[in-house]
């Protein structure tokens, strides 16, 4: 029922807020983190058509795992197994060396669930559109360059299951250079 659906959204983003709480992203302005996750479920609904309520749920969790204290029970135990498997597959292993987690998410792509597919062109599609508006700091344009190059490598692995989410990367990666 929709007070079911509401239930879990709003409980998925309370969880969220909490966990990435005091987390800016890494744009000047020093954005809260957690418009990112909300940002991604939000492109997953209203530009992908996405109303599968466990890929929204996982959507607004992607990022807790891999980027706070949350443990995969955690997820679990609050928002079953289905959800955990979709942050899962979304999730890096921090203890591997960066250069070879960039390598794993392109082999690991074209093998994720449809779920976790979407969420990651949705994922990808909030951080190009994040490097459009303005670079990391830290950053040079070069490596903003570089970022863009190895999405479109793993989000060509996602192709198939949402020619919305498709569409919209085509045209980040074609027309959507960066331009400071
Ligand atoms: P990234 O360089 O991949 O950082 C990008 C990630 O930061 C995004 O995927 C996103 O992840 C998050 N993020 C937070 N704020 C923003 C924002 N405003 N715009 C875009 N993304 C944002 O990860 P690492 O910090 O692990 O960097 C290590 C890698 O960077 C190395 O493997 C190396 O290849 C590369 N590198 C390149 C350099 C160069 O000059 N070319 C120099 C140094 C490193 P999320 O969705 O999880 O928030
Ligand atoms: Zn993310």
């Amino acid at each position: 029922s929709s007070v079911t659906v509401m239930s879990g959204i709003l409980k998925a983003m309370n969880f969220a807020a909490l966990k990435h709480s005091f987390q800016k992203r890494k744009d000047a302005a020093g954005t809260p983190y957690i418009n990112h996750p909300i940002g991604v479920a939000n492109i997953l609904f209203f530009e992908g058509g996405v109303k599968d309520l466990v890929t929204i749920q996982a959507a607004i969790l992607h990022d807790t795992v891999e980027d706070t204290d949350t443990s995969f029970d955690e997820i679990t135990a609050n928002f079953g197994s289905e959800v955990t498997d979709v942050v899962k597959e979304v999730t890096d292993d921090k203890s591997l060396p960066s250069a070879e987690r960039k390598r794993l998410q392109v082999v690991t792509a074209p093998h994720k669930s449809d779920r976790g597919k979407a969420v990651k062109m949705a994922d990808k599609i909030y951080n190009l559109r994040d490097l459009q508006k303005s670079v990391p700091i830290g950053w040079s344009i070069e490596r903003a360059q570089q970022y863009f190059s190895w999405a479109q490598k793993v989000t060509n692995g996602c192709r198939g299951i949402n020619s919305n989410l498709e569409q919209i990367l085509d045209n980040l990666y074609s027309n959507g250079k960066i331009i400071y």
